[in-house]
């Protein structure tokens, strides 16, 4: 066990964003116009500084309508983009009804305003939330969007070809994470995904996958540990219940560098490798700190009585990571953790994937709380 391993060391400053910055993209329907002052009023007071769309903002207002769900091409991928919709009525099934704007704008988060009614918020993890109209409207939608804009995203991925040739074709771990993902299928934990392809064109499907490494929406992830310093975890984007080929399916993460703000991986020579999926930070972060965690599952489902963590930050975000850990830190055993991540799921440390599975097997609700 040596010591650096387990004091958790902050994001280095250069990636984290001293002054969060925003811009307004798109015209505001009439319902959406004194929202965007008020937006736009609110984010100033907090020391967001206002930005012409020509640099590179930390968050964008992106206005759309439900003909034109225009995206806002970032040209920086750390910019998050919340489109803003207004509807005479929000649909009975917002989720259902309602993603197809997210993604078709490309956005991060969606924001429904129905005037009168108050303001539905979806995430790109499926989250739903509402906030009604009245006192303190704009106070309380900023709540929800500030904190984002000053997140910093982790999704880069840097590959070394260099992964050992006894683990190409994986080993113990990776056998036991093929089998638990063919269980949570099986359970029915693994939400289908969103079918992107069928609402993007081309084009916009290569931007999205060039800003996520999304190659389809899909949710969930697992984790194995494979030595101190190394764990593999499944990739961005693949079917769950089919993980197979190493560089491809799973990966091997060996760090995070501060740096470059990527997860660095060990890959097999001579293959094109797909992205680990987006939460390696969030993985990292525990593994390091723990070296009892063997293991680590992360599902779209609740569990009663979680300790949870206190805001919605998005997959990805080195925040999201060290929220969880945070909670991971508090529990009685860190090895046998079940963390609630706020509208969003679980995620459970183990001392093997099979002990997760026993643990948790017929306790989990596929309805995650939102509030
Ligand atoms: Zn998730």
């Amino acid at each position: 066990m040596k010591p650096n391993l387990l004091k958790p060391q902050p994001v280095q400053d250069s990636v984290m964003a001293p002054e969060p910055t925003f811009a307004l993209h798109g015209q505001p329907s009439l319902g959406l116009s004194s929202l965007a002052e008020a937006l736009k009023a609110g984010l100033s007071q907090r020391r967001y500084r206002f930005q012409t769309e020509a640099s590179e903002p930390h968050l964008v207002l992106n206005f759309i309508t439900p003909t034109a769900a225009l995206p806002y091409r970032r040209r920086a991928q750390a910019t998050f983009v919340l489109s803003l919709l207004e509807l005479p009525e929000i649909p009975a099934e917002p989720v259902k009804a309602l993603y197809q704007y997210l993604v078709r704008a490309l956005s991060n988060m969606l924001l429904v305003y129905a005037p009168g009614q108050g303001a539905h918020f979806l995430t790109l993890e499926l989250g739903h939330f509402v906030e009604p109209e009245g006192e303190r409207f704009i106070e309380r939608l900023l709540d929800r969007i500030e904190p984002i804009a000053s997140s910093t995203l982790v999704i880069n991925n840097i590959f070394d070809p260099e992964l050992e040739p006894e683990l190409w074709q994986g080993d113990a771990q990776t056998k036991a994470l093929s089998k638990a993902g063919e269980l949570l299928k099986a359970w029915d934990l693994l939400p289908a995904p969103f079918p992107i392809e069928e609402i993007l064109s081309p084009q916009d499907l290569r931007h999205v996958k060039r800003l996520y490494g999304i190659g389809g929406l899909s949710y969930g992830n697992l984790s194995a540990r494979r030595d101190d310093k190394r764990f593999w975890m499944s990739a961005s984007g693949v079917d769950k219940a089919k993980l197979r080929e190493i560089g491809r399916d799973i990966l091997l993460v060996k760090d995070y560098d501060a740096e470059a703000n990527a997860m660095r991986l060990s890959v097999p020579p001579r293959l094109e490798p797909r992205r680990v999926s987006v939460d390696a930070i969030e993985h990292w972060l525990i593994y390091r700190e723990h070296p009892s965690v063997q293991a680590i599952i992360h599902v779209h489902a609740w569990m009663d009585g979680v300790p949870s963590t206190q805001f919605n930050y998005p997959c990805g975000t080195y925040q999201l990571g060290e929220a969880v850990a945070e909670q991971v830190r508090q529990a009685k055993d860190p090895a046998s953790a079940v963390i609630g991540l706020k509208n969003h799921g679980l995620t459970i440390t183990g001392r093997s994937v099979e002990e997760i599975l026993k643990r948790i097997e017929g306790r989990l609700l596929n309805q995650v709380p939102m509030s």
